[in-house]
């Protein structure tokens, strides 16, 4: 046994020494931007400004959400007690269901839409049951890990397209003669944070006879003016679309879905293998998730929309102040919450992470496989809930880390 345990340090070892070993934190309190949180080898938790969840719109531990959550166990109670097809689908995923159909449906013809446990499942599902042997995938290269799970899932033969380069694209759809093709990407990049150019997308599936799989999980919620998502927010309509949008991240619950034509859903739930054989979500879950749906579209929601697009427009013109001018940290144009200070390096990601956690911020060192090798960089995630002095005291903590480490290396 020993020998097995020693060959699996080493590689923990290795990942050690290129600064890519992974550790967790402990989230003592709610997700909120101030947390009491127990970093990896600390013995006592620490109140730290926190920038690194997708908890968008601050939902998460919204008094109204964790209500409809106990309203939901009381009325339900906690387990679904199978999968959907057996009998674990309850009125309350139903109504979840009709409810984002409808909200999909001035996008999609004859929209229906399918609840799963999480995103991650639903994106395996919708590429292994579309996906199959007579099928090419054409995936963007920045796609999330789970949509390349479910790429690797298919038995489509698999073509990536380089990031958001609509002319490579319309070549590789123009030379493949396959009877079924897939575009698939996410709408809003998870760790760049541009959106993708989904009109030109839908242009190209148009064209080309393809689907148009978009993974909307960092848009739904928070584009649109009703927080609908990208498809609100471009007004697209298609039925060549397949809509998947996570609910465990601007939505402040759990779980995903996908939308589009109700034949595809049909085929989902005769094909999707992540739906069929997995026990069905507690019911309580999508009931709060009605409630989450009302706060997401009523007044409520657009008034942290509003109050989220002016951190980033603060946060961003902040930070371009703090920059250093050689370059060697530099912030991509996103207009989204996720807003990356790409490093480069694993190291130096690690190091000003470990900086901010000194000044009592927690921002997120991404490294690979995560994001591409050599573009290892601090994910900041903004909240409708982070305040204008925390944005501020972020930018303020940014600069003079950004500052010590030029002042390391000049050293050096
Ligand atoms: C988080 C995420 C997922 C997975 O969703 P979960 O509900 O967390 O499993 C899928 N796609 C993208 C782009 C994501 O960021």
């Amino acid at each position: 046994m020993s020998r097995l345990l020693d060959r699996l340090q080493h590689e923990i070892d290795v990942l050690d020494a290129q600064s890519l070993r992974r550790r967790r934190q402990i989230a003592e309190t709610p997700c909120a931007p101030e947390q009491r949180l127990t970093l990896a080898d600390a013995a006592a938790p620490r109140t730290m400004l926190a920038f690194s969840s997708n908890d968008y719109l601050g939902l998460a531990a919204h008094p109204a959400l964790a209500a409809a959550l106990a309203e939901g166990a009381a009325r339900y109670g906690t387990g679904s007690g199978g999968s959907h097809l057996i009998l674990g689908h309850s009125r309350a995923h139903a109504q979840l269901e009709e409810r984002l159909a409808g909200w999909m449906a001035p996008h999609i013809p004859e929209a229906q839409s399918l609840f799963f446990c999480t995103g991650y499942m639903a994106n395996l599902a919708v590429l292994s049951a579309l996906g199959g042997a007579e099928a090419v995938i054409f995936s963007e290269t920045l796609n999330h890990a789970s949509l390349i799970d479910g790429t690797r899932l298919a038995r489509a033969e698999v073509q990536r397209y380089p990031h958001c380069d609509m002319q490579a694209l319309d070549a590789q759809l123009a030379a493949c003669d396959a009877p079924v093709k897939l575009i698939v990407s996410d709408a809003v990049f998870s760790m760049d944070g541009d959106i993708a150019p989904v009109a030109e997308l839908l242009a190209l599936a148009e064209r080309h006879d393809a689907w148009l799989v978009l993974d909307d999980a960092h848009g739904f919620g928070v584009l649109g003016a009703r927080g609908h998502g990208v498809l609100e927010a471009t007004g697209l309509r298609s039925e060549r679309l397949v809509l998947i949008g996570t609910l465990g991240k601007a939505a402040g619950v759990s779980g995903a879905f996908v939308a589009a034509h109700r034949t595809v859903i049909d085929y989902l739930v005769q094909r999707a293998r992540t739906y069929i054989f997995t026990t069905a979500a507690p019911p309580a879950i999508a009931h709060a998730l009605l409630t989450s749906l009302d706060l997401i579209e009523g007044e409520e929601g657009a008034r942290r929309r509003a109050q989220l697009r002016a951190r980033i427009a603060q946060l961003r013109e902040g930070v371009r102040t703090v920059l250093p001018a050689d370059g060697s940290a530099w912030m991509p144009d996103s207009p989204t919450a996720i807003q990356p200070v790409i490093v480069g390096d694993n190291a130096r990601a690690m190091q000003l992470s470990a900086q901010l956690d000194g000044f009592g911020l927690r921002v997120g060192a991404i490294r690979p496989p995560t994001v591409p090798a050599g573009t290892a960089r601090l994910r900041i995630a903004l909240s409708a809930s982070h305040g204008e002095g925390e944005v501020a005291r972020l930018v303020d903590a940014l600069g003079r880390a950004l500052g010590r480490t030029l002042t390391l290396k000049e050293a050096a």
